[in-house]
């Protein structure tokens, strides 16, 4: 008998008044009965209407299925068929938006909660060591992938699944990308995302780090060097300022930087000497992810007041509904349909406070979100000594302006083929975010998949005509 509840099994948290002042990971996962109750809720529909909402085609009914049964290795095996990194995606993928929004079960009440239920899974399951997994022999081939975020990743570790000799070249002197140097700890704790580079490093993946493409070596030279195709996953790490007055003064950050220094570079910890601002009242302009990790950061690194000042509305919101009822329960206040005009500093360059205006919603824009437009007379200041920018991020030009023949569009993202995923450059190949801009790690998974496949049977066919 299915289980008819109308809520979802709920998951234990650390309470907010206490986890807005640590960095451990604030949702605490279900235990195995807790578990087993939520699968009950599924009605294993025949049609299957969630996969459709996953972009990398998880065999939702059949996983959940496993662990109503209680065979939770069998699940974790299922999962894995499709996505690599399950104990991520359980954690970050916005499933309100894609596998849960199709459930059925959503629509009188919530629906089953199939990422909780796949990180389950996924911490849950003892890891069958990459090196069981069935891999084809080894064929020499050097295969390249440039940089090690869930793209790079995945496609790395589906051609070594597939037998080539790849290696990935990573800027940064740890591997992961956004994973650890933009999610939090409190989100997603490091240790998962090491525990999956180890199971890349079994399966033969050769890691490559502080190597920057495009100075250490150009993609010429990569191709010089014996690699028969390439994969560009080096995302959109550069990033946007408004272009307002006192953006130069010390104490504003882009939200990278800022979370780079917490993440990376452990500005958390009392042990590790890095340079960032301690904050008493602090401004994080933006409304998205990014957004409110920077917000819950500031606060745990002991803001008194941390806002975050966005110029829509809250249902506008880009962010995942979870992480700003987290960012609310955790006090962050929010200053909404409010735009920063101008921020002001100190004699010495220091940041004093910001100037605002108010606005309000107008007609829908290109995006279809109703377009944001100042109200009259509607100018306010803020008393703040920190200011965060969080308004998106854009591909780094440094491949692209090092690559001859290498198409990208106006955004700065690299063009690629949809079906076959190459660029304009023969051979080389390209997704994740730096296709599509700052989007998901599903999704850059998902480009890196494809492009596995697409690079197999370029190198076949290159290789059967010579
Ligand atoms: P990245 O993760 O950016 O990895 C690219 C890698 O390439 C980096 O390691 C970089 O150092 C390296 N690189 C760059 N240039 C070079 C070069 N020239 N040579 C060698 N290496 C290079 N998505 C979600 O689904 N859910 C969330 O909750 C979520 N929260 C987010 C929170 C933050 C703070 C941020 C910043 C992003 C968030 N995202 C979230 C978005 C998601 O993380 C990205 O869409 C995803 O990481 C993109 O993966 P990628 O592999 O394309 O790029
Ligand atoms: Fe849902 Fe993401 Fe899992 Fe797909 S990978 S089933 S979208 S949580
Ligand atoms: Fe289960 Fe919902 Fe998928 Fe139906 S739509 S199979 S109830 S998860």
């Amino acid at each position: 008998m299915p289980n008819m509840s109308l809520k979802k099994v709920k998951m234990r948290e650390q309470a907010p008044d206490i986890r807005n002042g640590n960095f451990n990971e604030v949702a605490l996962g279900y235990t195995a009965e807790e578990a087993v109750e939520e699968a009950a809720r599924c009605l294993q529909c025949k049609n299957r209407p969630c996969t459709v909402g996953c972009p990398v085609s998880v065999k939702i009914p059949e996983f959940i299925s496993k662990i109503a049964a209680g065979e939770f290795d069998k699940a974790i095996d299922i999962i894995k068929e499709t996505n690599s990194l399950p104990a991520v995606c359980g954690r970050v993928c916005p499933q309100e938006s894609q596998c849960e929004a199709l459930c059925v079960r959503g629509r009188k009440g919530e629906p089953v909660a199939i990422g909780r239920l796949e990180r389950f899974a996924a911490d849950r399951s003892m890891e069958k060591p990459a090196a069981e997994r069935n891999t084809a022999p080894k064929n020499g081939i050097k295969v390249g992938i440039i940089g090690a975020g869930p793209a790079g990743l995945t496609c790395a570790g589906d051609l070594a699944m597939m037998g080539y000799d790849v290696t990935i070249f990573e800027a940064l002197h740890v591997a992961g990308g956004v994973l650890v140097y933009g999610i939090p700890e409190f989100r997603l704790p490091k240790e998962i995302v090491r525990r999956e580079i180890d199971n890349l490093k079994i399966l033969g993946v050769k890691i490559e780090c502080n190597f920057i493409v495009g100075k250490t070596m150009t993609i010429d030279e990569l191709f010089e060097n014996g690699y028969q195709a390439l994969f560009i996953g080096s995302g959109a790490g550069l990033p946007k300022f408004m272009g307002i007055k006192g953006e130069n003064l010390n104490g504003v950050y882009s939200a990278n930087e800022f979370l780079t220094r917490i993440n990376l570079m452990n500005a958390y910890r009392e042990e590790y000497d890095t340079p960032i601002k301690d904050f008493t009242r602090v401004a994080v302009v933006g409304g998205g992810n990014v957004a409110m990790d920077a917000a819950r950061c500031a606060k745990r690194i002991g803001a008194k007041e941390v806002y975050i000042v966005y110029r829509r509305g809250m249902d506008e919101m880009p962010a995942r509904r979870e992480e700003i009822h987290h960012a609310q329960e955790e006090g962050i206040i929010f200053r909404l349909l409010s735009n920063p005009v101008e921020i002001l500093g100190t004699e010495d360059g220091w940041v004093r406070g910001m100037r605002c205006v108010e606005m309000e919603l107008g007609e829908p824009d290109q995006s279809g979100r109703r377009r944001p437009v100042p109200k009259a007379g509607g100018e306010f200041e803020m008393e703040v000594d920190g200011v965060i920018m969080a308004l998106g991020t854009s591909p780094n030009p440094l491949i692209s302006s090092t690559t001859e023949g290498l198409r990208i569009n106006r955004h700065g993202c690299v063009e690629v083929d949809d079906k076959t995923m190459m660029t304009s450059r023969p051979g080389v190949f390209a997704g994740g975010d730096a296709v599509t801009g700052a989007a998901t790690v599903i999704l850059a998974m998902g480009a890196g998949k494809k492009a596995a496949v697409a690079m197999d049977q370029y190198i076949k066919a290159k290789n059967k005509q010579s």
